[in-house]
């Protein structure tokens, strides 16, 4: 039997493909570069399979795409001889959209054609793009080191559901064809397919062959790894595109660094900083962007050993000569060389923040917006570059709803005879800036830092200080704001502490067990009390962010 069945796409799946083809419409060609994308990905991951099972090859090591086409037909084929599909990866990879973040995805979309066109490119739809131009999709495909008999035939015309059936298959990988509507013929010429792929995908490592109308076959990409080339042959454009495929992403990035360190390493890196924080970025299971790669040979995707856990939304490969082919992930989280290569990646990216963040403002605030959060982890999971990645923070502030002041924003405006770098921690803004604890440095005119980021509070706990200014809550102990007061003012204070000692005391009376002790403060303007923590227990924030981890 050949255990035909149909299937229903997923709600969501039914969606996304509709508004897919609305959004994309404009930009339709790009379906080559997402199935060759894939078809190359497949490759990668019969490379890496294959290092612990060499059978895998099946005696045909030399791993191409070909692509092909029927005029009279009106037909497209992809074709790969990478690690193929068994019958549920089928069902699981092309029958759903099971991605972290489909709902949030959803909701965002705005109905703006041109925002949702890079929203669905950053969900990721890949695949999907074929339906852009074809009203009926078939898939078959083997997978690797299984028998002939194991192929499965997906088919389907991106309506409600799909049909899948066990068939024969010789040739092992995957086999796309593509039956184009009417009005998508044009496709179906030499110097069209051409174009599109040196556009797209001319740094794909693998070669991409045609077979032409006359039937001779010609490799239509320059089937060289990109990093490898000078930079100076390498066009922005091409950078670009590599980045989507790596990336899954169908924006540019925001920004990429490419070095070469030759010496006792030797390695390359080509790193990328996307536009846009991935959906999944808070998710546990969050893929790191790694690609890895061996003398240019493809090694493993996702190599978390290469980023530390607060740079993971950083795309990109290292290619690095020290590592032997057969390298596993147990190796990499033992090998010196790897600590050095993340180290150095680091201090790449470090750089290229620097630099924005000095010379490229509007990137630079993109870019905090999307990850600031991400990157304050940084503060408490990398000592060794503490300083620096704190130079790279950004605040809201007495003097700013954004998050746009940096520590030497701050320091460069602090008050003749003011050494300490003021903040108040609070759920949100608002409440932060209507603290009463605000009142006395408002009537003194001295900025404070306003953090509401849950995060904010372990930050400033690691941080302590920064160029020597001690970071001081406003909300804690007695506050002295030493000699940003003068002898009168605190003469004054102690005498009204004296004349009101009654009232304190009565009110402590009151209050009883809860609280520790009342006094009389001077840092109040118009509010007539307000609770402050002792100096060296943990703030109210704090207290409450413990709580609700249950601590
Ligand atoms: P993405 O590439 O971002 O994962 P796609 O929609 O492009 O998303 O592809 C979905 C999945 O389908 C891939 O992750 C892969 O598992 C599978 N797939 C697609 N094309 C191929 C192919 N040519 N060979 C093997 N698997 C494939
Ligand atoms: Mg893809």
């Amino acid at each position: 039997a050949s255990q035909t069945e149909t299937l229903g796409f997923q709600t969501e799946t039914q969606q996304i493909l509709k508004l897919m083809i609305h959004s994309l419409y404009s930009n339709k060609e790009i379906f080559l570069r997402e199935l060759i994308s894939n078809a190359s990905d497949a490759a990668d991951k019969l490379r890496f399979e294959s290092l612990s099972d060499s059978a895998l090859y099946e005696n045909d090591s030399e791993l191409k795409i070909h692509i092909s086409y029927d005029k009279d037909a009106k037909t497209l084929t992809l074709r790969d001889n990478g690690i193929g599909m068994n019958r549920e990866e089928v069902i699981r990879n092309i029958g759903t959209i099971a991605k972290s973040g489909t709902k949030e995805f959803m909701q965002s979309l705005t109905g703006d054609q041109a925002k949702d066109a890079n929203l669905i490119g950053q969900f990721g739809v890949g695949f999907y793009s074929a339906f852009i131009v074809a009203d009926k999709v078939t898939l078959t495909t083997r997978r690797a080191g299984l028998g002939k008999e194991h192929g499965v035939r997906w088919e389907s015309a991106g309506e409600g559901d799909y049909t899948i059936a066990n068939v024969e298959c010789e040739q092992r990988g995957t086999e796309i064809t593509l039956h184009l509507r009417d009005d998508e013929t044009s496709f179906l010429n030499d110097w069209q397919l051409r174009t599109v792929v040196k556009k797209y995908s001319d740094h794909i490592t693998l070669p991409i062959v045609l077979t032409k109308e006359d039937g001779t076959e010609e490799t239509i990409n320059q089937a060289s790894a990109l990093w490898t080339r000078p930079k100076s042959e390498i066009t922005q454009e091409q950078y670009d595109e590599f980045y989507k495929h790596v990336a899954h992403d169908f924006e540019p990035p925001l920004a990429h660094v490419h070095a070469r360190v030759e010496g006792k390493q030797e390695y390359t890196q080509l790193l990328y900083i996307p536009q846009r924080a991935p959906f999944d970025m808070w998710d546990r299971e969050a893929r790191h962007g790694i690609k890895l790669y061996v003398r240019r040979v493809f090694i493993m995707d996702d190599a978390e050993q290469l980023m530390p856990n607060y740079m993971r939304f950083i795309r990109g490969i290292i290619d690095t000569a020290d590592l032997p082919l057969n390298v596993s992930r147990e190796i990499l989280q033992h090998s010196k060389d790897i600590d050095n290569i993340r180290a150095a990646n680091v201090k790449k990216i470090l750089g290229v923040l620097d630099d924005l963040a000095a010379n490229q403002a509007e990137k630079y605030t993109k870019f905090w917006g999307e990850f600031g959060n991400v990157m304050k982890e940084g503060v408490i999971e990398d000592t060794n570059n503490r300083d620096r990645i704190a130079a790279l923070l950004r605040f809201a502030s007495t003097t700013s709803d954004t998050q746009a002041v940096s520590f030497n924003d701050y320091i460069a405006r602090m008050k003749e005879g003011q050494d300490k770098i003021y903040f108040i921690t609070a759920d949100n803004l608002a409440a932060a800036k209507s603290s009463p604890h605000l009142e006395i440095f408002r009537k003194k005119d001295i900025e404070v830092l306003l953090l509401t980021d849950r995060i904010d509070e372990w930050v400033i706990s690691n941080l302590q200080e920064f160029a020597g200014k001690s970071l001081q809550s406003v909300a804690k102990g007695g506050l002295d704001l030493g000699t940003l007061e003068d002898e009168t003012e605190k003469q004054s204070q102690a005498e009204e502490a004296d004349a009101f000692r009654e009232l304190t005391d009565q009110v402590k009376a009151t209050l009883g067990e809860r609280v520790k002790e009342v006094r009389i403060t001077h840092r109040l303007t118009d509010s007539p009390a307000c609770l402050v923590s002792d100096t060296n227990e943990i703030g109210g924030n704090m207290e409450r962010i413990l709580k609700s981890a249950g601590q």
